[in-house]
C-alpha cells in the first residue's frame, strides 16, 4: 500500500499564480481550485479532505486538500494550500512578509511533514536566505518554487516546479530552506536570480545543487545536506523562530570605477544605519580613492559601530587577501564576506541586527562565520579584523 505524506503549501503570490489584468499580471486567489485541482499530476480524483490549520495570525483555519496520484517512490502528496490575505509582486516583500512566512511555517510545523512555499522569483533568493536564518533548529524540508510563466498558461514552467517541489519535499528528509527550480534543489541562501526571462532562472555559483530531478530518479547529495546540531545531546531540536530582520538599518552599495568618495561617505552617515554591504572588485578590491580618502571613510565607520561587509561582484569566487586594496579594506575593520551571495549577506547581517544585545563587533565576528551553510569557510582569520 501506498503511504502518504503531507505538505502545507503556502501561496505569497508570484507569476505563478498570475492572471493578466488592465494593469498587468497581478497574483490572482483561488490557486487550488483553479490551477492545482484541474491538472492530473496534482489530482487523483479521490474524495478531497479538510485539513485543520493555521494562519500565520494563529487563527484555526479547515482547508480543502488534495491529493497527488502515487509516486515513483510509492507515495501519494497530501497537500492544502494557504493563501496570504494579500498576494504580492515579490518585489514588494520586506522583513514583516518574511516573518509572516515564519510564522505560517511555525504555526502548522508539527502537523505537516514539510512546507512549499510559493513566492515571485524577483527577491526569492532574498527571502530564502532571510527563512535560512530566521528558522533556527529547522527540521523539516522547506522548499521555496515559483515559475517564470503563470500555470494558467500553456507554455509554463510552473508544473514542472511546483511538482519537483512537492515530490522533493515530501519524499526526501533534507531539512533546510531550499530553492527548487529547473528540476534542481538547491540551498536557498546560496541561490540568485540570474535571468528575467528564461526557466532556468536561478543559480546557485558558489556550492553544487543538493538534489537533481531527472527522468529516472531524484539524485541527492547527502553528504552535503544539513541538519540541525545541538552541544547538549540531552536537548531536543525545538524550532525557534528569529522573526523582524532588520533590513532598515542596512544598505547595500556596489563600487564603479570613478566613484566618489563622499557618495560612500553620504550612505554611512544615513542616520542610525548599522550595517553596510559592500560589493567590491574581483577577489574583494575597492578604489582607494584620492589621498585614501575611501579607506579613511571605511575606518571612520567602522570605529563608529557601522559592519561593513566585502562581497565580490563576480557570480563565482570568494573575497580574499589576494591584493593590496582587499587587504586594506580588511585593516580599515570591513569583514570579508567570502563567496556570499549579496542576497545572503544582507539578509545575514539583518538577521544578526536582529538579535538582541550583539556589539557591532560581535556582529562583524559572526558575519565571517558560517551559520546556516551559507558561505565556504575559508578558515582564513587574518583578514579580519582592524589592523
Ligand atoms: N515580478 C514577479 C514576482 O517576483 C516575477 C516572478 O514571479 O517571476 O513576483
Amino acid at each position: 500500500m501506498a503511504s502518504e505524506s503531507t505538505v502545507l503549501v503556502i501561496m505569497t503570490g508570484g507569476t505563478i499564480c498570475m492572471k493578466p489584468s488592465e494593469a498587468g499580471l497581478v497574483p490572482a486567489k483561488g490557486f487550488l481550485e483553479d490551477g492545482m485541482a484541474p491538472r492530473p499530476s496534482f489530482n487523483d480524483g479521490t474524495e478531497p479532505r479538510v485539513l485543520e490549520t493555521s494562519t500565520e495570525t494563529g487563527a484555526s483555519v479547515s482547508l480543502r486538500s488534495l491529493r497527488t496520484p502515487v509516486s515513483r517512490y510509492q507515495r501519494h502528496i497530501r497537500y492544502a494550500v494557504l493563501e496570504f490575505e494579500q498576494l504580492l509582486d515579490s518585489s514588494s516583500i520586506d522583513a514583516q512578509g518574511w516573518s509572516q512566512i515564519a510564522r505560517a511555517i511555525a504555526n502548522n510545523y508539527t502537523a505537516f511533514n514539510a512546507f512549499v512555499v510559493l513566492h515571485g522569483t524577483d527577491s526569492l533568493a532574498y527571502t530564502a536566505s532571510a527563512l535560512s536564518f530566521m528558522l533556527v533548529n529547522l527540521n523539516k524540508p522547506v522548499v521555496f518554487t515559483g515559475s517564470q510563466a503563470p500555470i494558467f498558461e500553456l507554455q509554463t514552467d510552473a508544473t514542472d516546479n511546483l511538482l519537483d517541489a512537492l515530490i522533493l519535499a515530501s519524499h526526501f528528509d533534507i531539512p533546510e530552506v531550499c530553492i527548487c527550480f529547473q528540476h534542481k534543489l538547491f540551498r536557498g541562501n546560496r541561490c540568485t536570480k540570474v535571468s528575467s526571462n528564461q526557466f532556468d532562472a536561478f543559480a546557485s555559483p558558489n556550492l553544487p545543487p543538493l538534489a537533481t530531478v531527472t527522468s529516472s530518479h531524484v539524485q541527492v547529495d547527502w553528504d552535503m545536506v544539513r541538519r540541525p546540531v545541538s552541544h547538549d545531546k540531552s536537548q531536543t531540536h525545538a524550532l525557534n523562530v528569529q522573526m523582524n530582520l532588520d533590513t532598515t538599518h542596512v544598505a547595500c552599495l556596489r563600487v564603479f570605477p570613478g566613484m566618489k568618495p563622499e557618495m560612500i561617505d553620504a550612505v554611512l552617515r544615513v542616520p542610525s544605519l548599522r550595517g553596510l554591504v559592500l560589493e567590491t572588485f574581483g577577489a574583494g578590491n575597492a578604489p582607494g580613492g584620492p589621498d585614501n580618502a575611501l579607506i579613511n571613510i571605511f575606518t571612520d565607520a567602522v570605529r563608529r559601530g557601522i559592519v561593513i561587509v566585502n562581497v565580490t561582484q563576480c557570480l563565482t569566487g570568494s573575497v580574499s587577501p589576494l591584493y593590496a586594496p582587499a587587504m586594506v579594506l580588511g585593516r580599515a575593520g570591513i569583514v570579508p564576506g567570502h563567496d556570499l551571495t549579496t542576497e545572503a549577506a544582507l539578509t545575514k547581517l539583518s538577521y544578526l541586527l536582529a538579535l538582541p544585545d550583539l556589539t557591532s563587533e560581535e556582529v562583524t565576528r559572526r558575519m565571517a562565520v558560517d551559520l546556516r551553510g551559507e558561505l565556504t569557510d575559508s578558515g582564513d582569520v587574518s583578514f579580519a579584523g582592524p589592523g
